[in-house]
């Protein structure tokens, strides 16, 4: 598969290139060169097929015979080693949960994929491939396990110290072997900032094969089709000759671009709604038609503060951007977070069930859907993008309640902290990466 720039300024990539470069060399996202087509006959083929079969069959078609078939498969098992269950609340009302990863949070499907295909392209080169990033947390954390003992990578986490909640900085600081943390004076842009510097420095670039796995990867895309496909599938094998609605709480956009590819490559989806919280540029673009960004504000559903989202770009292109065609597949509701806390209280209260602020929002975008579009418009799924546990705080507040923390995150939390102190002058940073 070849793949272009949102920009179409910079010269078409592979899948190896796409990944390993993250953003074009033009600024712009990698995209598809076409959206691959599932046939009926193919989908029907996968209806009752385990998610692994599905991931396979997908990555399969982006792929085109650049991995051959047994690596690509042996990647897919790597990534998927644990489940993705969709829990039923009510008659068409699901949730499907994607924080069974190591993170707790669905950022491990992308996060994972693009590790393991990272290693196999670094292993095909024989080289050492460093990945650096910049993190505020969440994206950190599922970075540093997706690449953790992936042979050939080793990742350099920069983190604002003292900034990140505590559970995030024993995410980022305890993994060990392959992942280094570099706790920096200063805030998450000074982070970025020296992230940005060391990439703009060619020689050092080219010495260390330095990387991004930003957000915006390609290869972090590919897989955020894959729990659409599946949770499509599973609701159509229940509710026969009716399409799936989904849910996406949103932020930058990403999860939701990945839904939208799988529509496209034919999955039984009928429709998306797309939550927001008080960030909801988006959402007034669905509304209205006119894309006016506003500085980021601070909302309960923190990963979710994204006043600019850069994969709007993406989800554009996939509309040629075309408004109707978008508003007619995406409808966009804007989450308060009292109705986040309100929400986590009555789903609670109804179906005894405990979701985190990021999933409340989805699960109030579809109410909103679902109190101005009356017609029935088939079973819906609510993606659950993170554990409750890891919301403490916001849960206590809405049930106040102590939801105990699964055994994986008591373990992290009592692991030994192991950060490298640095200040946030780049003289630092470079003297650091230029002695690995
Ligand atoms: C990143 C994140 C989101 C937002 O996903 P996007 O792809 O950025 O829209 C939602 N919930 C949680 C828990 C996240 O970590």
């Amino acid at each position: 598969m070849i793949f272009y720039s949102t920009n179409k300024q910079s010269t078409p990539a592979s899948l190896k290139k796409a990944t390993l470069e993250g953003l074009a060399s033009d600024g712009g996202l990698y995209v598809p060169s076409a959206i691959p087509r599932f046939s009926e006959e193919e989908i029907q083929l996968l209806s009752d097929a385990p998610f692994n079969d599905i991931a396979f069959a997908i990555a399969k078609k982006f792929n085109d015979g650049e991995i051959p078939d047994n690596h690509l498969g042996e990647i897919v098992e790597k990534c998927f080693t644990f489940t993705t269950p969709l829990v039923g609340l009510e008659t068409g009302t699901y949730i499907e949960e994607l924080f069974n990863g190591p993170t707790l949070a669905f950022k491990d499907y992308g996060a994972r994929f693009l590790a393991h295909l990272t290693g196999y392209f670094a292993e095909e080169d024989h080289k050492l491939i460093t990945i650096l990033v910049a993190t505020s947390g969440d994206t950190g954390s599922a970075v540093a396990y997706g690449f953790k003992g992936v042979p050939n990578t080793r990742v350099i986490l920069l983190y604002p110290s003292g900034k990140v909640s505590r559970l995030q900085e024993q995410q980022l600081t305890t993994v060990g072997g392959n992942v280094t943390a570099l706790e920096v004076d200063g805030d998450f842009d000074d982070c970025q900032r020296l992230v940005k510097q060391a990439f703009m420095d060619a020689e050092l670039k080219q010495n260390l094969a330095l990387t991004s796995a930003n957000s915006i990867n390609i290869s972090r895309l590919i897989p955020q089709t894959f729990y659409y496909a599946w949770g499509s599938l599973q609701l159509v094998e229940r509710y026969p000759g009716k399409k799936a609605v989904f849910s996406v709480p949103s932020g930058n956009y990403g999860n939701l671009t990945g839904g939208v590819l799988a529509k496209k490559m034919g999955f039984p989806i009928k429709h998306f709604i797309a939550g927001s919280n008080a960030n909801d540029s988006v959402t007034r673009y669905l509304e209205e038609g006119r894309y006016e960004p506003l500085p980021t504000v601070a909302t309960l559903s923190s990963a979710m503060d994204v006043g600019n989202p850069s994969n709007f770009a993406r989800l554009r292109h996939f509309y040629r951007d075309d408004h109707h065609a978008m508003a007619a597949d995406i409808s966009g509701y804007s989450v308060s977070d009292s109705e986040t806390l309100d929400t986590i209280r009555k789903v609670y209260d109804r179906f005894g069930y405990i979701m985190d602020p990021h999933t409340a929002v989805g699960f109030r975008a579809l109410e909103k859907f679902r109190e101005t579009n009356s017609e029935s418009n088939g079973p819906a799924a609510v993606l659950s993008t993170a554990h409750p546990a890891k919301f403490t705080e916001s849960i206590k507040e809405a049930l106040n309640m102590n939801i105990t923390l699964p055994d994986r995150l008591q373990e992290v939390l009592d692991k030994q902290k192991i950060s490298v102190p640095m200040s946030a002058d780049y003289r630092d940073l470079s003297s650091f990466l230029s002695k690995l």
